[in-house]
C-alpha cells in the first residue's frame, strides 16, 4: 500500500477524529462489499478501511506521520469474512444505539417527564372571550420522601462493579480491520453507572409518585375546537427527579343554542312573519357576551341589541354585522352574520284569508305565473347557501 493514507480517505493531514470518521463512514457506505460487490470496490474498501484503522488510532497515526510503516507489524490478514456492513456502522454509532452508546459515559437517572394531554369542554362564550378553569390532573409528582433521588433516606447509590461506574462496557469484535470496539450500555446498572442498593419505599426508586393535582388554566380568548393550550412543565415529572413535561389542554367547544361558529364568524337565523318582512320591523338579538357570568367587578356587557329589518326584506337575506363575532387569537374580531327567514303564515282563519285575497287583488297577484330561474339564483338557493355555509 503505497498510496497516502490521508489521500485514500480524502481528508487533509490535520483532519480531526470527527472528520476522519465522517470521511470513512461515507466511503464505507459506497464501497462495502455488501453494497458494492465488484472486485475493484472491494479492493478500495480494504484500502480505505486499513487507512482508517491507522489514522483513527492516535499512536499509529503519529507513527505514520513520522514516516513509519503502519503495516510493518502485519495488518489485518483476514479477507473480511463475517464482517458485515452494520458492524461497521455499529462501531460508529455504538451498537444498539442505547443510552450511553458511543462513549458518552453513564446516563443520568434524571429524565424529563412525559407530556400530558387533557381535553377540556368550554362553551362558546368562554372560548370566545377566554376563561380561567380549575382542572384536576392525575399525574406523577416528585416523591417527597427521597426528593426524587429514589434512594431510601440515609442511603446512597453505589458505583456499579461491572462497569466501574462507566455505565457502558466495551464489546470487542475481531475482524480483518483489526479490533472493532463497540461500547454498549452496562446490563448490570442499565447504563447508570451506579446501583441503588436500598430504593425508596414510597416510590420504589422511581423518584416520583402518582398524585392528583389541581391547577388553574387560563384559556385565552379566541380558542376553537382542537386548539391546544400549552402549559409548560405542568405535565408529569420525570424519573429520578427529572424536570416535568408539558401539559397540553385540548379545547372542545360545545354547541351554542343560538350561534353557530365558522372560524371567527358567528351565524344565526332570525324568523320574521311575512307581514314584518313586508312592512319592516326591528328585532332584538342576544349577544354572545350575554352568556358571560359577570363578576361583580366586571363592567356590564351589552346583552342584546336592536337589528332593524327594512321593509321588503326577502327570506334568506343576510345582514353582516362586523366586530360582533368571535375575537381572534391574534387580535381582530369576526362578524355576526344574521340570516332573515320570512315565514309564510299558516292556519289562516276566514277573515285573514279574505284580507290576503283582497291584498292579492290589489296587487294583481290573483293568478301568479311563477318566476322560474336556475336554482342558484333563487331565494331558496340563497337560503340553502346561508344554512350550509
Ligand atoms: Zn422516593
Amino acid at each position: 500500500m503505497s498510496q497516502d493514507l490521508y489521500e485514500l480517505l480524502g481528508v487533509s493531514r490535520d483532519a480531526d477524529a470527527d472528520a476522519l470518521k465522517k470521511a470513512y463512514r461515507k466511503l464505507a457506505r459506497q464501497l462495502h462489499p455488501d453494497v458494492n460487490p465488484d472486485p475493484e470496490s472491494q479492493e478500495r474498501f480494504k484500502q480505505v478501511s486499513a487507512a482508517y484503522e491507522v489514522l483513527s488510532d492516535p499512536q499509529k497515526r503519529a507513527a505514520y506521520d513520522r514516516g513509519g510503516d503502519p503495516f510493518a507489524g502485519g495488518f489485518g490478514g483476514g479477507q473480511g469474512a463475517g464482517f458485515s456492513f452494520s458492524d461497521i456502522m455499529d462501531a460508529f454509532f455504538g451498537g444498539q444505539g442505547g443510552p450511553g452508546a458511543g462513549g458518552r459515559g453513564p446516563r443520568s437517572r434524571q429524565r424529563r417527564g412525559q407530556d400530558a394531554l387533557i381535553r377540556l369542554e368550554v362553551d362558546l362564550a368562554e372560548a370566545a372571550f377566554g376563561v380561567a378553569r380549575e382542572l384536576k390532573v392525575d399525574t406523577a409528582v416528585r416523591c417527597t420522601t427521597c426528593d426524587g433521588d429514589g434512594t431510601a433516606p440515609g442511603s446512597e447509590p453505589i458505583t456499579c462493579e461491572t462497569c466501574q461506574g462507566a455505565g457502558e462496557v466495551a464489546h470487542v469484535q475481531r475482524s480483518f480491520l483489526g479490533e472493532i470496539r463497540t461500547l454498549r450500555p452496562c446490563a448490570a446498572c442499565r447504563g447508570y453507572g451506579s446501583i441503588i442498593p436500598d430504593p425508596c419505599r414510597d416510590c420504589a426508586g422511581d423518584g416520583r409518585v402518582r398524585s392528583r393535582r389541581t391547577l388553574t388554566v387560563k384559556i385565552p380568548a379566541g380558542v376553537d375546537t382542537g386548539t391546544r393550550v400549552q402549559l409548560s412543565e405542568q405535565g408529569e415529572v420525570g424519573p429520578g427527579g427529572g424536570p416535568a413535561g408539558d401539559l397540553y389542554v385540548e379545547i372542545n367547544v360545545l354547541p351554542h343554542p343560538v350561534f353557530e361558529r365558522h372560524g371567527n364568524d358567528l351565524h344565526c337565523t332570525v324568523s320574521v312573519p311575512m307581514t314584518a318582512g313586508a312592512l319592516g320591523t326591528t328585532i332584538t338579538l342576544p349577544t354572545l357576551e350575554a352568556d358571560l357570568e359577570l363578576e361583580e367587578s366586571a363592567e356590564p356587557v351589552e346583552s342584546s341589541f336592536q337589528l332593524p329589518v327594512p321593509a321588503g326584506t326577502q327570506s334568506g337575506h343576510q345582514v353582516v354585522l362586523r366586530d360582533r363575532g368571535v375575537p381572534g387569537l391574534r387580535g381582530g374580531r369576526g362578524s355576526l352574520i344574521v340570516t332573515i327567514a320570512v315565514e309564510t303564515p299558516t292556519k289562516l282563519d276566514a277573515r285573514q284569508q279574505e284580507l290576503l285575497r283582497e291584498l292579492a287583488t290589489l296587487r294583481g297577484e290573483e293568478q301568479p305565473t311563477g318566476d322560474v330561474r336556475p336554482a342558484h339564483k333563487s331565494v331558496f338557493g340563497r337560503l340553502r347557501d346561508a344554512f350550509t355555509h
